[in-house]
């Protein structure tokens, strides 16, 4: 079979580890400090569940609650990484506000998202309960995660799920 082209998009408020989520995925590892305004796009090719895909990667500059959705990230994109910080809670609100414009701007009521709590190597500082975070996903019918990009922890699931999701997506679009 040949290999499926999946786009995916990485947003968030600034700092909460989408760079380093990337780059860990892509590259296999740490960096350290990474320019916040760079905008990325990575590419990676996988196999996931017996299907070869490149998966091309928008590592976004991030957002704000203010932040007007990107139109470029509503059209062609197949699904999306919505990552905070377990340690910020600003990050947790932001989070709320790009799925809400999310579903404004696609005028879709569910589009396959993976909602990740990053920097659990954080523990000491952790501001967001998983359970929130897991009750958040639960309301968007969305998969949940927690993350370390630091140690590498889960973070190949994220997009190995996100993968699913979309193709279930399509799956359910196929059948109508
Ligand atoms: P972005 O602005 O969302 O792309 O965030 P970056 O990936 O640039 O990361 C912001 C800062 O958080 C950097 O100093 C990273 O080294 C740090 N960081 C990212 N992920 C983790 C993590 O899982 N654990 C810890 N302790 N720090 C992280
Ligand atoms: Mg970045």
């Amino acid at each position: 079979m040949p290999s499926k082209q999946r786009k995916i998009a990485v947003m968030g408020y600034r700092s909460v580890g989408k760079s380093s989520l990337s780059i860990q995925f892509v590259e296999g590892q740490f960096v350290d400090s990474y320019d916040p305004t760079i905008e990325n796009t990575f590419t990676k090719s996988t196999r996931i569940n017996s299907q070869d895909y490149e998966l091309k990667l928008v590592d976004t500059a991030g957002q704000d609650e203010y932040s007007i959705f990107p139109s470029q990230y509503s059209f062609d994109v197949h699904g999306y990484v919505l990552v905070y910080s377990i340690t910020n809670t600003k990050s947790f609100d932001v989070v709320k506000s790009i799925h809400e414009k999310l579903l404004d701007i696609t005028g879709k009521e569910h589009v396959p998202v993976v909602l990740v709590g990053n920097k659990t190597d954080l523990h000491m500082e952790r501001m967001i309960p998983a359970d929130e975070g897991r009750r958040l996903a639960d309301e968007w019918k969305a998969i949940f995660l927690e993350t370390s990009a630091k140690q590498n922890a889960s973070v190949s699931d994220i997009f190995h799920n996100l993968v699913s999701e979309i193709e279930k997506a399509d799956g359910n679009l196929n059948e109508k």
